[in-house]
Formats: structure tokens, sequence, C-alpha cells
């Protein structure tokens, strides 16, 4: 068993310590040397209007370069992050680093930036938005905060506070992966957020199934009354794009148009319409 010591960190390689708990522990320090290595990197992706093919935005997505282990997507350690407290950090970086880029952007594309629901527990939040706005000099109505319904899932007024405030300051509101959770609906009436983005669950059987055609037709009429834009995520192909446009969905993101790139790759991706092959 793992056990404390003085200083509060845990000792390696205890007698009946299982090899999970090992390999979690070596990925928290691996994790916190890169933090001070300085390994992370943002990677953007391009979302696009519609009606007009237009790249509105990109959105940051978040890679470890790491040294022996190559490029980590963030499935691989943002839980962990999550759960040690170092997204805080790593949030702040994005935040950070994404703005100081955007700010070399056309006026007319806009940054998206994912934020974990631990960085809504940090009074800092708000602080950490002016400085990188301040930092970069990016017009905050430039900036789209993406939150997931467990953000509000916290539902204290705290929450709802910084959400206001955000807002107050002209940064967009955008609910990511609407449509994964619990009572989704709900969500859109405790905040009145700017954007939704369906999830790419969703969008991959577009073609195949007639339920989520219906959802995702749902949801785009709903964004339309409610004046909420709609961006689908995931869209891979063209008949996917053919029926999200007759749907009127938005906005479009995915793989058809290109993966997630380096920030140095951003003023190929708003040239070319689609950029399949590599990275
Ligand atoms: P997300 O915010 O929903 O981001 C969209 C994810 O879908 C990205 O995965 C993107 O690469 C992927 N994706 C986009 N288009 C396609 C497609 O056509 N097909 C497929 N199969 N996938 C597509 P990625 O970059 O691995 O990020 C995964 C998740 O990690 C994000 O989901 C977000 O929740 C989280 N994340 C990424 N960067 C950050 C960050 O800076 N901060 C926080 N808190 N979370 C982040
Ligand atoms: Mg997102
Ligand atoms: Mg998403
Ligand atoms: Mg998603």
């Amino acid at each position: 068993r793992a056990k404390a010591d003085g200083r509060g960190t845990y000792r390696f390689f205890e007698t009946g310590m299982d090899a999970r708990a090992q390999a979690r522990r070596l990925l928290e320090m691996d994790l916190r040397a890169a933090v001070q290595r300085d390994e992370f990197e943002a990677y953007y992706q391009p979302i696009r209007d519609v009606a007009s093919g237009r790249v509105v935005a990109f959105e940051a997505l978040l890679r470890w370069n790491h040294p022996q282990r190559g490029l980590i997507a963030p499935i691989d350690f943002i839980p962990l992050a999550e759960e040690t407290g170092l997204i805080v950090q790593l949030g702040e970086f994005v935040l950070r680093s994404a703005c100081i880029d955007a700010a070399t952007w056309p006026d007319d594309v806009d940054l998206a930036v994912n934020l974990s629901p631990v960085q809504f527990k940090n009074p800092n939040l708000i602080a950490s938005v002016i400085a990188a706005l301040a930092a970069s000099g990016l017009d905050a109505r430039r900036l789209e905060l993406e939150i997931t319904e467990s953000v509000l899932l916290q539902n204290s007024e705290a929450t709802l506070t910084t959400l206001h405030e955000l807002r107050a300051m002209g940064v967009r509101i955008s609910l990511d992966d609407f449509g994964t959770g619990y009572s989704s609906l709900s969500y859109l009436r405790s905040f009145p957020f700017d954007k939704i983005k369906i999830d790419r669950s969703f969008v991959s059987e577009l073609a195949t199934r007639e339920d989520s055609m219906a959802i995702i037709r749902a949801v785009t009429s709903l964004g339309r009354s409610l004046g909420i834009v709609t961006t689908a995520e995931g869209v891979e192909n063209d008949a996917q794009l053919e029926l999200l446009r007759r749907e009127g969905c938005t906005q479009a993101q995915g793989y058809l148009f290109s993966k997630p790139r380096p920030a140095s790759d951003v003023a190929v991706m708003l040239n070319r319409p689609r950029l399949l092959a590599s990275a």
C-alpha cells in the first residue's frame, strides 16, 4: 500500500503497490516536470461557417511533446492533470499562448479555448483570463471559452457568477460536447450560452442513423430559436457536411477541413479549404 510521507508525497515501489498506481505516479511526476520543461503546446483546429465556408475560428487543443513518448493527446494526461490540480497551470499556459497566437491572426478569426471544471474552482480564473488578454492584446470579443455541462453540474452560484463576469468582459461561452451528459436542456436555461457544440458522436452517425439525424435537427432548430450558434464537431466527410448544411447548422469543425495542427500551420489552414493529410 502506498503511504504518504511527511511532505505529502508518496513513496515508490512499496510492496503491494499495484502497477497501475505506479504508472500513474510516474505519469504525475512526468507531468509536473513537463510543465517546468515547457513541453506543452497548443495545436489549432479550424472551425468553418457552414454557409460561406469561411474559417471563423480556431479551437486550441493541448498537446504534450514528450521527449521519449512523442506527441501525447489530452485524453492521456488531462484527467490526471485535473486530479492533481496541474490543469490550473496547464490551463493558464494554453490561455496565454493561444491568445498570443490568436492576436496575430486576422481580426475576424476567433479563438476557442477549453476550460476544465477544475479551473472554475480556482479563484484566479477571471484574473488569468484578464491577464492573457492584456498580455496578448487580443480583443475579449474574439475569445470563446468552451465548457462542458459538468461545470454547471457543480451548480454553484460561484460558477454562474464567474460565467456572467466573463460574459460581461465580452468573452463568449460555448457549451461543449452537447448531448453527451445528463439533462442537457436544463443547462441551456441556467446560463445564456453563445454557442452549442454538438458532440462528435451524433455527427459520426449522421448518415447511418435516423435518430442521430433527428437529434441534430432538433439541436440546430433549438439553437436557431434561442439565437445560439450551433457548431458540429467531428465532421469527417462531405455527406455529413451536406446534411448539416441542410439542417441549418451554423458552423462545422472536423478532419474534413483539418486535424489540429501547430500554430505555424494556421496561415495554411486559413488559405486552403481542406487539409486532410498529416498532423
Ligand atoms: P473537445 O474540446 O471536444 O475537442 C474536440 C476533439 O475532437 C479534439 O480532440 C479534436 O482533435 C477531435 N476531433 C476534431 N475533429 C475530429 C474528427 O473529425 N474526427 C475525430 N475522430 N476527432 C476529431 P483532442 O485534441 O484529442 O482533445 C480531446 C479533448 O481534450 C477535448 O475535447 C477537450 O475536452 C480536452 N482538451 C483539449 N485541450 C484542452 C485544454 O487546453 N484544456 C482542457 N481543459 N481540455 C482540453
Ligand atoms: Mg472543445
Ligand atoms: Mg467538444
Ligand atoms: Mg467532444
